[in-house]
């Protein structure tokens, strides 16, 4: 590459319309080289033929990629997290056999849950069609909730995304159904075993409002969670504050762990997150992507 990132931005987290993204990875490419950014990675939850495609696309562009995956884990035992933890996979090979025959089967899951939704949704009253909802998606792509979502604000169930996971598919709520997760451990060990490297996602979300102290509770997870060999930590998210973002940064200095960031780009299916910027303030520094690389390199 003829230029110099140095100083430049990028964007570790981002969603395509192979998972619940609106935009295609072309469109995805495109913006980032338009806004300016170094390098990014598409971070799909449980698939990576969006991350695929955009590895190809950014061959021979001015902007970097790696390639990146968000798994649906099952938190450590003991530590009383609702629903799923997070755990983002970087710099791994995408045609790696083990890891593929456990995206598939969480794609399944995915697709069991959707029809699960329906069934609830309907015993409130709320019908919609297993068409209406995979019409939303790429073909041979499970939707997720947020698609679901659409639909309930649609069809005037909700006036937002979040009015909707909180009146019915949130954790707890009449339409919520729990889906297979990967044991954390095992989605680290998959991740490291096809090269790359495991970072756990948005920390400062996990069992937030649900446990009593929050700091304490995220330093044992996290101190659990680098025993069973996660290698890095979302630090810099759109909804991390100032003082989440210390905690997570002296906890990775303590456990050697790397940093990374990222916004969480949804497209229009979550119209105040920007790429890049996130909500506004955020700035990943180039530096964090060329530390990560390095570390999937190592592990080859
Ligand atoms: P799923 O992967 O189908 O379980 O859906 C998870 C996605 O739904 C996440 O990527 C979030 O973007 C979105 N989501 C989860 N909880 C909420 C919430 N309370 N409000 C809005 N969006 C949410
Ligand atoms: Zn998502
Ligand atoms: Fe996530
Ligand atoms: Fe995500």
């Amino acid at each position: 590459m003829g230029y110099d990132a140095n100083g430049s931005l990028v964007d570790l987290h981002v969603h395509s319309n192979a998972s619940d993204g609106s935009c295609s990875p072309e469109q995805i490419v495109s913006l980032a080289l338009s806004l300016g950014l170094a390098a990014i990675s598409i971070t799909d939850h449980d698939t990576v033929d969006g991350t695929d495609e955009a590895l190809r696309l950014c061959g021979g562009r001015n902007i970097r990629c790696i390639s990146g995956v968000e798994i649906s884990a099952a938190p450590p035992e003991g530590f009383p997290a609702p629903g799923s933890i997070h755990i983002l996979g970087y710099g791994f090979s995408v045609d790696d056999a083990p890891l593929s025959k456990v995206l598939t089967l969480l794609q399944g899951a995915r697709h069991q849950r959707n029809t699960r939704i329906l069934e609830r949704l309907d015993s409130l009253g709320i019908h919609f069609t297993q068409a209406d909802v995979d019409g939303q998606t790429l073909p041979g792509h499970p939707a997720g909730r947020p698609h679901i979502a659409k639909l309930l604000i649609r069809d005037g169930y909700a006036k937002d995304i979040d009015d909707a996971f909180e009146r019915f598919l949130g954790y707890g709520k009449p339409a919520y159904v729990d889906k297979y997760r990967v044991p954390c451990d095992e989605a680290v060990a998959l991740i490291r075993n096809a090269g790359g490297v495991p970072v756990l996602a948005h920390p400062g979300l996990i069992a937030k409002g649900v446990v009593e102290d929050h700091p304490a509770f995220l330093k044992d997870l996290i101190r659990v969670l680098a025993d069973v060999g996660i290698m890095g930590l979302e630090v810099l998210y759109p909804e991390h504050d100032d003082d989440m973002r210390a905690l997570l940064s002296e906890l990775a200095s303590e456990l050697s762990l790397l940093t990374t960031g990222g916004s969480d780009f949804h497209g229009n299916a979550k119209p105040e997150v920007s790429l890049g910027t996130g909500t506004g303030d955020l700035r990943v520094p180039f530096s964090l992507f060329t530390a990560l690389e390095k570390a999937a390199r190592n592990g080859r």
